[in-house]
């Protein structure tokens, strides 16, 4: 464990975040401080908080830097000292601690490169399914329909409801659609040379 692990794992991010004086309401939802707003749209988790007005977001460290413009390291101190902590902050950190972060530092990259990618994905797909549903849209009754307008028919709302779902998702969750977006990659890259 290094001492940024510790902190995070001993200070909750709502503790934290009352302490310095932010109001938090009982569904754990706050006033940002990281921008000007009336009605709280900053929720705090245990080990994250995320705000949906300006998309400040971070872990404990992070609010404690944010809040008092500090480097991480700085914030470390500070909230040892503040939550009496009692953990040697200057004890320079292993060779097995330093690996393991960088590791974790490169999967939460690849993560996050397979999540906007993802977002992308299912973007298209749901636009081509609005193009589909216009642009192919039978002109009289009498018309046979494209067959682009009969499936955009058939996937419009699935599209949509993939979208929402993605977007509200955590983690956990985004990752267990995986296969299902692959699916929609490649389905989409078909209808488009359709
Ligand atoms: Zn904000």
């Amino acid at each position: 464990m290094t001492i940024f692990e510790d902190v995070k794992e001993l200070v909750d991010v709502p503790t934290a975040a009352r302490h310095y004086g932010v109001e938090v309401n009982r569904s754990n939802m706050a006033i940002c401080p990281f921008h000007n707003e009336h009605t709280p749209s900053m929720k705090l988790y245990k080990k994250n908080y995320h705000c949906f007005g300006c998309q400040a977001h971070g872990d404990v460290i992070r609010l404690v830097q944010e809040l008092f413009g500090l480097m991480p390291i700085e914030a470390v101190k500070q909230i040892n000292s503040d939550f009496s902590l009692g953990l040697d902050v200057d004890k320079p950190p292993d060779r097995a601690d330093i690996d393991r972060i960088t590791r974790q530092r490169q999967e939460r990259e690849a993560y996050t490169i397979w999540e906007n990618h993802s977002f992308k994905v299912l973007n298209d797909y749901l636009w081509l399914m609005r193009d589909f549903a216009e642009r192919y849209a039978p002109q009289s009754m009498d018309d046979t329909p494209d067959e682009r307008f009969v499936y955009s028919q058939h996937h419009l709302g699935y599209a949509e409801y993939l979208a929402d779902e993605f977007l509200l998702a955590d983690k956990e969750e985004k990752l267990s659609m995986k296969k299902e977006i692959e699916h929609i990659e490649r389905e989409t890259e078909r209808l488009k040379r359709s």
